[in-house]
């Protein structure tokens, strides 16, 4: 019998999928994250959701054979290919390449009602791929994808998986076996949020922008360079305007990054290592600019981790469309995704408490704001561009070689 643990279930929703009896339903908990429940009467104790659920068991790892793990600095080409992707714009070169050999798919987008969910693309819907792009700080709902992921799988067709870590441990639970048309990409991930947290998020913005948001993205390339930041396009009236925002202000993801608004099993991940579970890893390259200082990271730089022979392949099949450059173990271990949890905040029932009771404005007015000073050295460092320091680097280098050879 499924027992379902709160601080370490990570609703990858593998036991909701897999019980043959539909005895597994989604619950949400009072901060309005996914948990599994059972109903008893349903449950005829078949063993299955503890058999697909990731917890207690070792990680999944994709077929490897003795493949030796690469790391690489990757940005794509095409410039419009990165500025509406996230990092280096990795992920919409691999999805392209699949859909144009008539591929499938997967990803997290919003629906109309700012829904996060898995949806599948093929190639006669090419044009819903713009909708994975971009960062998600909150957690996905999978309902009846795992199935279509298997489905797809089993039909012979070449099968691309986006998620996070603890998701793809749960679809490779799931799935049971390796399928040689399937190709996992987990996602870097520091934790993710629940729903009802980030529509509290929007709802608090449109307050303060007095609008409607019509977008809202994670990144702001045209604006930041490679540096995170957040767009929001929203309406007043008749005029729509677009409101930039250095990272430091975007409250949601500084909450997420001080272990605040995550999910529980986020702060116990045991996914925040070297040892992947996807095929690829994909992920923003931390620090490029000491890691690969030679490397044009202006407008994003993605670590791309290629974990077995599947994962090279599709790789591989997009390497005249990236800027590339092998790096290392230590070199991609800037990204603290890859070396330890974003631990959770004592205060973090405090402050969760509060956006539910009192609003996320209250609980953002305790959090507190980035402060004056971070603020105007934020926009100062923003108002520099990517492509100046990147110069200003090379220059410096060819001066320090000059200097060793004199
Ligand atoms: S034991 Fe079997 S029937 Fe019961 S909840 Fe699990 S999968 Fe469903
Ligand atoms: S399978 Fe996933 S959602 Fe279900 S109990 Fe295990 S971790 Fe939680
Ligand atoms: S931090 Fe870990 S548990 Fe949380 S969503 Fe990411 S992979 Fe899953």
């Amino acid at each position: 019998m499924l027992r379902i643990d709160h601080k370490h279930c990570t609703g990858c929703g593998s036991c909701v999928e897999a019980c043959p009896q539909l005895a597994v339903v989604t619950r949400r908990d009072k901060y309005k994250f996914i948990y599994p429940a059972v109903d008893n009467e349903l449950c005829t104790l078949c063993g299955r959701c503890v058999e697909v659920c990731p917890l207690d068991k070792p990680l999944s790892a994709p077929e490897s054979a003795g493949f030796a793990t690469k790391y690489y600095a990757a940005k794509a080409r095409e410039k419009r290919e990165l500025l509406h992707s996230h990092a280096g714009g990795i992920f919409g070169l691999l999805a392209k390449a699949v859909l144009a050999e008539g591929g499938v798919v997967y990803g997290v987008a919003f629906d109309a009602y700012r829904h996060p969910a898995h949806i599948r693309v093929d190639s006669d819907h090419a044009e819903l791929l713009e909708q994975l792009r971009g960062y998600k700080p909150v957690q996905s709902d999978t309902s009846g994808i795992y199935t279509s992921v298997r489905d797809d799988a089993e039909r012979g067709l070449t099968v691309l998986f986006c998620g996070t870590p603890c998701q793809c441990d749960g679809l490779r639970r799931f799935l049971g076996r390796d399928y040689p048309n399937l190709i996992l990409a987990d996602v870097l991930c520091g934790g993710v949020t629940s729903e009802g947290i980030f529509h509290r998020y929007v709802n608090w913005l449109e307050h303060r922008v007095r609008g409607t948001i019509r977008e809202i993205r994670f990144e702001n390339k045209p604006a930041f360079g490679h540096s995170r930041g957040l767009r929001l396009l929203y309406r007043r009236g008749r005029f729509r305007y677009l409101l930039s925002l250095p990272a430091e202000w975007d409250t949601l993801c500084a909450m997420s990054a001080q272990g605040y608004s995550n999910r529980r099993s986020c702060g116990v991940c045991r996914y925040a290592s070297t040892q992947r579970v996807g095929d690829l890893s994909l992920g923003r390259f931390e620090n490029i600019r000491r890691a690969h200082p030679g490397f044009p990271y202006d407008n994003g730089a993605s670590l791309v981790i290629v974990s077995s022979p599947k994962g090279a392949g599709l790789f591989a099949q997009i390497a005249g469309a990236v800027i590339c450059e092998e790096s290392d173990r230590e070199r991609a271990l800037s990204n603290p995704a890859l070396t330890a949890p974003t631990r959770e905040n004592p205060h973090r029932a405090k402050l969760l408490t509060d956006i539910y009771r009192h609003g996320f404005g209250k609980a953002a007015e305790k959090f507190g704001s980035p402060g004056i000073w971070n603020a105007v050295t934020a926009l100062l460092r923003a108002a520099i561009p990517d492509k100046l320091v990147i110069l200003y680097d090379r220059l410096s280098r060819k001066k320090e070689e000059k200097a060793k050879r004199n």
